[in-house]
């Protein structure tokens, strides 16, 4: 089954809803600076030195690569064995949004530890609105045991090897009744099949540097293309 929603586009969502119709109908308009590269970079090599202290773990994504709409299917097969897994990159779909999860580790009695890897050194406001989506969407899929962020920094609660661990469970399932609203605005904005006029503001660089600017500047609108 194929998805409207991904964890990129609600967070997108979440900061414009022009960002996020654009996301959706003519993403080749996003333009990165190399900071922005840079910092993409840096967050993978954290991510795969995290995943390193899961050595049996099996990639989901490097069985599937580009093919995301299978992954759940292939993750519920690995996570219907009897046996305890570690899995990257698993897949799960709910309410028409698709989310990956860093790595999940499913335990003898088919509960899940889920760890969402940043490589931020601050446990930010933004991490755990990302994290509070993957545990809305996990949540109705599978029984969660707990639920953690981890991060590069000093200041959460020491993990194994120099990684701060910070379970948010309880944080995070209590935000689901505001989950469900916002998704329900943003499937009504990519109803629309006209770029929203969205003027630029302060929004543009706050939480994030929307990689639209050069487009929203231009004064061009799009057609979405169904
Ligand atoms: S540049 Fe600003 S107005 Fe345009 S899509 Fe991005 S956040 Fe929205």
């Amino acid at each position: 089954m194929s998805h409207l929603l991904s964890k990129s586009k609600y967070i997108r969502g979440l900061q414009c809803d022009r960002a996020l119709w654009l996301d959706v109908f003519n993403p080749r308009l996003a333009r990165y600076s190399a900071e922005q590269m840079r910092r993409f970079d840096r967050g993978r090599e954290f991510e795969y030195t995290f995943k390193d202290t899961f050595p049996d773990g099996i990639d989901i994504s490097a069985e599937l690569k580009r093919n995301v709409d299978a992954y759940p299917g292939l993750t519920a097969m690995y996570l219907d064995k009897e046996e305890e897994v570690d899995l990257f990159e698993a897949g799960f779909l709910y309410d028409d949004v698709l989310v990956l999860a860093d790595v999940v580790h499913k335990d003898h009695d088919g509960f899940l530890d889920i760890y969402e890897v940043k490589s931020g050194n601050v446990l930010s406001e933004t991490y755990k609105r990302d994290a509070a989506l993957q545990h809305y969407v996990i949540s109705h899929c599978r029984s969660i045991n707990r639920f953690c962020v981890v991060y590069n920094g000093a200041d959460g609660v020491n993990g194994s090897n120099g990684f701060s661990v910070v379970d948010l469970t309880e944080e995070l399932a209590a935000q689901h009744d505001e989950i469900s609203r916002n998704i329900a605005a943003m499937k009504i904005i990519l109803q629309g099949t006209n770029e929203p006029d969205t003027p630029t503001g302060q929004h543009c660089v706050t939480p994030y540097e929307c990689p639209y600017q050069a487009h929203c500047r231009s004064g061009v609108r799009q057609l979405a293309l169904f």
